[in-house]
């Protein structure tokens, strides 16, 4: 049977039409007030339309809105929220706008696979898609000028079916532009913009969507045209959908296609920013662009591209970076690599890791071409500069040019609209309906004016909407399991408001050890049961649809709550984890617990939505929380050492688990007065929201990005294209490459013999011979740090030293110190490259040790 559609737009009541312009843009999605219109037209069709609002309002019976333009209060509040909405959109006094200081040209094209920016808009999966929707929504708020590429997936977020023995099954729902909060990009005379985009030998066309979010935009491309072959059409189907080659695909679309869409629009980035490898390709469109426009070589735009290029690297597990066959990325590349007029091997080189590796890693190749890299948290960021010392192998570690910036929420969009409330009261000096900059630290100062009993009641409502969240979902799922009447009845007297509850819901990739809660179930059985102090458990969370092991553990718990006499009703299992589920979650619980295997998790998000809303965290030292525990506000489980095998790991650190829940957390939070309250639990609460709120949000990150990354990347890049500069730089980089063999360090002087006294003073001298190069090429230097466990250096300070004179055909350098420390002093002498045009001299790495 072929079935035929078309689209019947509602027709809006002229007084209430401005509901239309709020479902056209995501601004709603982290504006309580605004959804609350959508929850007052219809309650049922809102939460049926999953919170997306073009479709939510393509179902609305005509009569209805007829009705809401009838009524005084719904009209009154629409038009507060119109006010604020316009108030937002037309405010010149962003931070950005009040802080800038470069020239006012940065624009920041922002490449992701994923982005959750919210429920209606299925286009994420996880962690990477919250950060990447977070990262957007801080910017509209912070006036940052930024602009999101991604791709408009035809088939949404995998949603999760659970069967009656617990095993996930995957459905992949439509989503269907004309009820999507999207619209085509068009060009001036009305026709939808298409780029094409060279692809293995054929030619695919993407058009672009727009989705509006607040003061910034989200540009998606979208292969599923009619013009298209079928394989072709198939390319944006699934997030993270198909084989290697589908991926690839994705890859080029995203990255390339992806420029292409920007320049095709009229749009010019002054920076670009790389969100986990998938886009690195991105850099090579940029390179041939710049080739061609400026009349350049490759070595000469290769330098302007790396020069205003960020790249943030989120995966600590070298298998999540992305890696291909070079057959295959050579199938798709061969034609850009003919367009830079570089060799293939040439190309080769800068994706692989170390000159033997097998595969072509997009991690490596933004690393590369990107001036400016990160990882996502300070542990992160230390564990990303071991990962990949390859690529600067003659580096000590803790120089390697991989920096941490810590990643945050969008507080707005994930504090509950009663703690949002709750904090304005008493953290605001007037009723501001406005904005709200959870990093602007002196917001805080009054945190604790707030009384004790309306926090913990506050805390309660949403403990309450969890649990009867929890119910209905349940109930739902049960029936369509088929369970019997009674069964699902029951469903009804799950979780209990007064107990102690602990939640854990994240993707479940193995890692992050859902079980390890379920390792000793006597021991789980005494602190589940304990009757003076007893404790439940919310679980959710989706495996990958290929990660069998994940599944196996989502079956394992699910089978327990189901089961286990011992923990029926006390532990329960969340079907279907996604940002709306997230939500209930993080507002909901008491405690957050957050067990990876360390280091493998990144930063971790959830924790910090879940302490913003005023619950505590009890969690291993891993990510975000390494930074922040151990605390008197939280709970570390385990320390920071490694272990002998994951056994023992699991061993440790389930015993911690257990004993800190028994110890600590359940006695702080029965420690409760007349009132039923515990004080010593709210001070917790209290403690915890004032010291993580005001730093892990994506408003302080988003200036991070600013402040260290894209003003620099901005002002790089426009030296770098001014005319001849480009050239001069890759000119004097080709010098410094032909001469370095022949640059080494000599004659320094011998350390000092005898101690010296701390405050002394200490001369050192070298002689250098630099071959074809000048003083001016280069820096010396005075190494001074520890000697560490692997013949390297661990740096304390580098002390620059002068040339004083020349003598035959070296150069003489020297410098008088007062060492910083007392005790052993090692040091080194080493000679790097300099240059005041470019970003920094270790890429690529050109480096000499005294030998
Ligand atoms: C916040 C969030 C995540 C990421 O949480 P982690 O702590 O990084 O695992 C994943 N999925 C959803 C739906 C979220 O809201």
């Amino acid at each position: 049977m072929k079935i035929h559609s078309f689209n019947v737009q509602p027709h809006l009541p002229e007084n209430i039409k401005f509901l239309e312009e709020l479902a056209n843009d995501m601004w709603f999605t982290w504006n309580w007030q605004a959804i609350l219109l959508f929850v007052q037209v219809d309650d049922e069709l809102w939460t049926a339309s999953k919170r997306n609002p073009k479709w939510f309002l393509g179902s609305v019976p005509q009569k209805r809105f007829e009705e809401l333009s009838k009524d005084k209060n719904f009209v009154e509040q629409l038009n507060k929220v119109k006010e604020s909405y316009y108030n937002y959109k037309n405010n010149p006094h962003t931070w950005y706008n009040d802080h800038k200081h470069e020239n006012g040209k940065l624009l920041t094209a922002y490449f992701s696979m994923e982005y959750g920016i919210g429920e209606g808009l299925p286009i994420y999966s996880g962690g990477l898609g919250m950060l990447a929707g977070d990262h957007m929504k801080s910017a509209s708020d912070l006036g940052m000028p930024i602009i999101g590429v991604g791709l408009f997936y035809k088939q949404g977020y995998v949603q999760q079916v659970l069967n009656r023995e617990g095993w996930q099954n995957e459905e992949y729902p439509d989503n269907d532009w004309a009820h999507m909060p999207v619209e085509r990009v068009l060009d001036k005379n009305g026709k939808d913009v298409v780029v094409d985009i060279p692809l293995g030998g054929e030619t695919v066309k993407a058009c672009i969507w727009r989705v509006p979010v607040g003061r910034t935009s989200l540009y998606l491309l979208d292969t599923n045209l009619q013009e298209n072959t079928p394989a072709q059409r198939a390319i944006t189907e699934k997030l993270y959908g198909g084989d290697r080659e589908n991926r690839i695909r994705q890859e080029i679309v995203l990255g390339i296609g992806g420029v292409r869409a920007l320049t095709a629009m009229g749009i010019k980035p002054t920076v670009y920013h790389i969100n986990e490898g998938h886009s690195a390709f991105l850099l090579f469109q940029r390179i041939i662009d710049i080739m061609q426009e400026k009349n350049l070589t490759f070595a000469q735009a290769r330098e302007i591209v790396w020069g205003s290029s960020v790249f943030t690297t989120h995966t600590p597990v070298i298998a999540g970076n992305e890696h291909f066959d070079p057959q295959l990325v050579r199938k798709y590349m061969q034609y850009y690599v003919d367009q830079m007029h570089i060799s293939w091997e040439q190309f080769l080189e800068l994706g692989k890791e170390k000159p033997t590796s097998a595969t072509y890693c997009l991690t490596v190749v933004a690393l590369r071409l990107s001036a400016y890299s990160n990882g996502v948290a300070k542990l992160h960021g230390a564990v990303s500069r071991e990962m990949w010392h390859n690529l600067w192998p003659e580096l000590p570690v803790s120089e390697v040019p991989v920096t941490s910036i810590t990643n945050g929420i969008h507080s707005s969009s994930w504090i509950s609209h009663e703690h949002n409330e709750l904090f304005r009261k008493y953290l605001f000096d007037n009723d501001q309906f406005g904005e709200f900059d959870p990093s602007d630290e002196k917001l805080w100062k009054k945190f604790d004016t707030i009384p004790n009993k309306e926090l913990w009641k506050v805390h309660n409502e949403r403990k309450n909407k969890l649990i009867t969240l929890v119910q209905e979902r349940l109930k739902r799922q049960l029936k369509r399991q088929g369970f019997d009447v009674m069964t699902v009845k029951k469903a009804s007297n799950v979780l209990q408001p007064d107990v102690l509850t602990i939640g854990f819901a994240r993707r479940f990739a193995t890692y992050k050890r859902a079980t390890l809660l379920f390792k000793d179930l006597n021991r789980l059985d005494k602190i589940v049961n304990n009757p003076a102090r007893p404790v439940q458990f919310v679980f959710a969370g989706k495996a990958h649809p290929a990660d069998t092991a994940g599944k196996e553990y989502i079956k394992l718990i699910v089978g327990l709550t189901q089961n286990d006499p011992r923990f029926k009703g006390k532990i329960v299992f969340v079907e279907d984890y996604n940002m709306n589920t997230a939500r209930y979650m993080v507002q909901g619980v008491d405690v957050w617990l957050n067990n990876p295997i360390r280091p493998m998790e990144a930063s971790g998000t959830s924790g910090m939505k879940a302490a913003l809303n005023g619950a505590l965290a009890l969690s291993v030292l891993d990510g975000w929380w390494d930074e922040v525990g151990p605390c008197e506000f939280g709970w570390s489980i385990g320390g920071p050492e490694n272990y002998k095998s994951d056994a023992e790991r699991d061993a440790v650190e389930a015993e911690s688990l257990y004993s800190l829940i028994e110890q600590e957390i359940a006695p702080a939070y029965y420690a409760k007065d007349e009132a039923g309250m515990s004080k010593t639990w709210i001070n917790l609460m209290k403690e915890s929201i004032k010291h993580i709120a005001p730093f892990f949000n994506t408003n302080r990150m988003v200036k991070e990005y600013y402040e260290r990354f894209y003003v620099a990347a901005n002002n790089y890049g426009q030296i770098l294209s001014e005319d001849g500069k480009a050239a001069e730089v890759a000119a004097w980089r080709q010098k410094i490459a032909e001469n370095w063999y022949r640059v080494s360090v000599t004659d320094t002087t011998a350390a000092p013999e005898k101690a010296i006294s701390m405050g002394e003073q200490v001369k050192f001298t070298a002689r250098v011979t630099l071959g074809g190069l000048s003083p001016e090429d280069v820096q010396v230097e005075l190494y001074l740090g520890k000697r560490g466990t692997r013949g390297d250096m661990v740096k304390e300070n580098a002390v620059a030293m002068k040339c004083v004179g020349q003598k035959d055909n070296a150069y003489n350098y020297e410098v008088t110190i007062a060492p910083f420390n007392s005790g052993r002093q090692d040091y080194a002498l080493r000679i790097l490259p300099a240059n005041n045009a470019i970003p920094n001299v270790l890429t690529p790495l050109f480096i000499r040790w005294e030998e």
